[in-house]
C-alpha cells in the first residue's frame, strides 16, 4: 500500500520533466533583435545567440556629451564653448563650433571727412576712423534734391486743317542735372481770330507755295488783314513742310526762267538759301 503511494507521484514528476525537456529542445524560438548591450534573445525560453552589438559612440561636442547614436546613452560631460570676444564687426564666437552670441560691437567712429560732395545726380562719400579697430570706414552720402526750373515746351501742340488741336508736352527740368522732373500736357484754347487765321493759313499755303515769312507778312497780314501776332501764331502751328513748298514753287514758276531770276523770285517769296538751293537742284539747275 505505502509503496504504491510513493510510486505514483514519482511517475508524474518523471513524466512532467520529460515533457518539459522535450519542449525545451524543440522550442520554436521567438527572437528579439540584439541591442547595444544584449545579444539576440528568445523571449520564450531565454536562449541567446551571438554577442551584443556594442555602442556606436559620437564624440562629445561643445553642447552634447559623448552619445551612442543607436540607443541614445550618454557618457561624460559636454566640452563647453571656447568663446572669443566680440569685435567691431564680429559677435562673440566659439572658436570650435562657430556658434555666435549677441551682436558685433559696431565701430566707434570719430568725425567724418567728406571725400566727395553729393549732387542731385550722384551720391557723395564720407569717411571716418574707428577708435577701437583703427579701420577707415567709408559711407555714402544721400543725393541732394533736384532744383526744379520753369515749365518749358518739350513738344509743341499742332493744329490740323480743321483747326483741331493735338496736345504737346511741357516738362519741368532740374536746372543742375537736366533730368525731367515733371511732365504735363501742353494745350491751348484758340481764340476766334487765331482759329480763323489757322484755317486761312491752310488755304493760302495751297494757293501760294511760298515761304514762312511771306505767308505771314504778305499774305495773312498784308492781304487778309490779320494781326502780325495771329498770323505768326497760325503759320507756326500749321502742318507744312517749307522745303517741299520751295520745290513746288520752283516747279510751278521756274519754267523758262534763269537760275538768277528764280533765286531772286524765291527770295522775294520768303524762302531761305538752303531751300532755294534744294529747289533749284530739283528742277535741274
Ligand atoms: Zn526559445
Ligand atoms: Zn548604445
Ligand atoms: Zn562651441
Ligand atoms: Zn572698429
Ligand atoms: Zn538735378
Amino acid at each position: 500500500m505505502s509503496k504504491k503511494k510513493i510510486i505514483i507521484p514519482v511517475i508524474l514528476v518523471v513524466t512532467v520533466a520529460g515533457i518539459a525537456g522535450i519542449l525545451f529542445y524543440t522550442c520554436y524560438h521567438r527572437w528579439d533583435n540584439a541591442t547595444c548591450t544584449t545579444a539576440k534573445t528568445c523571449s520564450i525560453c531565454g536562449k541567446t545567440e551571438g554577442k551584443p552589438l556594442g555602442h556606436n559612440w559620437t564624440e562629445a561636442t561643445c553642447e552634447e556629451p559623448r552619445t551612442c547614436s543607436s540607443c541614445g546613452k550618454t557618457e561624460g560631460t559636454v566640452l563647453g564653448h571656447n568663446w572669443e570676444k566680440a569685435t567691431c564687426e564680429i559677435p562673440k564666437t566659439c572658436s570650435i563650433c562657430g556658434k555666435t552670441q549677441g551682436h558685433a560691437l559696431g565701430h566707434e567712429l570719430g568725425a567724418y571727412t567728406v571725400v566727395k560732395e553729393a549732387t542731385c545726380s550722384e551720391e557723395g562719400r564720407k569717411e571716418a576712423v574707428c577708435f577701437r579697430c583703427q579701420k577707415t570706414i567709408m559711407e555714402s552720402v544721400d543725393k541732394i534734391a533736384h532744383t526744379p526750373g520753369k515749365w518749358e515746351v518739350k513738344e509743341d501742340y499742332s493744329i490740323s486743317a480743321q483747326a483741331i488741336i493735338t496736345p504737346g508736352e511741357q516738362v519741368k527740368k532740374c536746372t543742375v542735372c537736366d533730368k525731367e522732373l515733371e511732365s504735363k500736357e501742353y494745350m491751348i484754347e484758340l481764340s476766334t481770330s487765331q482759329r480763323n487765321a489757322v484755317l486761312k493759313a491752310y488755304q493760302e499755303v495751297q494757293n501760294w507755295h511760298c515761304g514762312r515769312d511771306f505767308l505771314i507778312n504778305d499774305v495773312l497780314v498784308g492781304f487778309n488783314g490779320y494781326s502780325l501776332e495771329d498770323a505768326t501764331f497760325a503759320v507756326d502751328h500749321i502742318d507744312v513742310d517749307w522745303d517741299h513748298q520751295a520745290i513746288l514753287y520752283a516747279k510751278e514758276n521756274g519754267v523758262g526762267e534763269s537760275e538768277n531770276k528764280i533765286t531772286e523770285m524765291m527770295q522775294y517769296y520768303g524762302f531761305n538759301q538752303d531751300q532755294i538751293a534744294e529747289a533749284l537742284k530739283e528742277i535741274g539747275y
